[in-house]
């Protein structure tokens, strides 16, 4: 039977990690390519393929810092050169058990997916910061628990995670730039998951821990779902759950409780602004009036800061330039706007974003955009004279 070995190498026994994932140190043949490039035989370190990062760890006194595929070759890239010759090699356990929970993690998500959802796997990313699972359809946020609490079912079974060369069921899941062979190693979960796969895994399905799904996004026409296993899952729970007792002693509720009272919230926080909105308009004259009000060169400018919401910012300057024939200038909340009767409203927004940083734009009569730093009226005027 012919297939492809989803590698980039075509000896299966030299991929010491695929057969005996607990070797973490071993003596290895080094062969040197370059100043700092080597190959090793047997293969201990997963290289960077198949969406599962590299491993890291040392050969003898040099530490890898990279682990990629060249040419069909497993090279390793060192801080320091290697003269040919037999080393040991230490592979960072830590870091290949964690990433070997996560990526058998993803091995029972996308079986349990397959076999009890329809589901199919179309892209795979193992990593330290995130993990995800793309599907080929929609699913909603029930199914995505539904595959949790299953995955974690065969978690608590327990069963061996084997690996077997040739299987004629097996699936591949992805297409990956592999080399042509007549070698297929399958990663075989009992009934539950058979696929093609080039990863690191644990010895069985306990050594996982746990399984999380965390959160799903919309993608075309499918589903990218993320999660995590082992004590990153526990950690993420953990900060939930502190996040969750927070918001209840904040709000002095039960939890089943906190939807009901932030949707609340939000709706008295929105009627609330938009009552400070109507007054704040009908205050706009007098904040025309209590402006600060400066002579640049020979323009007048009126100056309110923190007076108004952002949202009438517009307004109240576009009143303080007609009322004293020169410049409005309001500032709230970080944001500004600026509109003038003779001055270069953009012009003047510029040189306040020297000083203070911000973005923003406009035209001659009229710029708004937003201020990186509190200013007080005094600075303002301060920046707005300087070089005039
Ligand atoms: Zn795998």
């Amino acid at each position: 039977m012919s297939g492809r070995l989803f590698a980039g190498y075509n000896s299966v026994v030299k991929r010491l990690y695929w057969t005996n994932p607990d070797v973490y140190e071993k003596e290895v043949e080094v062969e040197s390519i370059s100043d700092c490039k080597v190959t090793i035989e047997p293969i201990v370190f997963h290289p960077d393929e198949g969406g599962q990062p590299a491993d890291k760890g040392r050969i003898g006194e040099s530490e890898v810092l990279n682990v990629e595929i060249i040419d069909g070759r497993i090279v390793h890239t060192l801080d320091k050169p290697l003269n040919d010759g037999k080393y040991i090699a230490r592979v960072d356990r830590r870091q290949r058990l964690s990433i070997a929970r996560r990526h058998t993690a993803q091995h029972i998500i996308s079986g349990i997916a397959e076999r009890r959802f329809d589901l199919k796997t179309i892209g795979v990313h193992i990593g330290f910061e995130s993990c995800t699972v793309d599907f080929d359809k929609k699913i909603d946020f029930e199914t995505a628990q539904k595959i949790e609490r299953d995955s974690m079912e065969v978690v608590a079974e327990n069963i061996p995670v084997e690996t077997v060369f040739n299987d004629a069921d097996a699936r591949t899941r992805f297409d990956l730039k592999g080399i042509e062979s007549d070698m297929i190693r399958v990663v075989k979960i009992g009934d539950y998951d058979a696929s093609a796969c080039c990863g690191t895994h644990v010895r069985r399905t306990g050594d996982i821990g746990i399984i999380r799904i965390l959160d799903l996004e919309s993608k075309k026409n499918g589903t990218r779902v993320s999660f995590t296993a082992g004590l990153p899952a526990v950690e993420f729970s953990q900060t939930e759950t502190s996040m969750l007792k927070e918001l209840r002693q904040l709000s002095k509720c039960s939890t089943a409780e906190l939807p009901m009272i932030f949707r609340k919230a939000l709706e008295s926080a929105k009627n609330l602004s938009k009552q400070v909105e109507r007054l704040q308009e009908q205050m706009l004259p007098g904040y025309v009036t209590s402006a600060s009000i400066v002579d640049i060169g020979s323009s007048k400018v009126g100056i309110q800061i923190d007076a108004v919401s952002a949202k009438l910012a517009g307004k109240l300057a576009s009143m303080i330039a007609s009322e004293i024939d020169g410049t409005g200038i309001v500032i709230s909340d970080g944001s500004i706007a600026i509109n003038s009767k003779k001055l270069d409203a953009n012009g003047l927004l510029k040189k306040l974003h020297i000083v203070v940083g911000g973005k923003g734009g406009g035209s001659a009569n009229a710029a708004s955009g937003m201020l990186d730093k509190e200013v007080t009226t005094e600075q303002v005027i301060e920046i707005l004279k300087g070089g005039t």
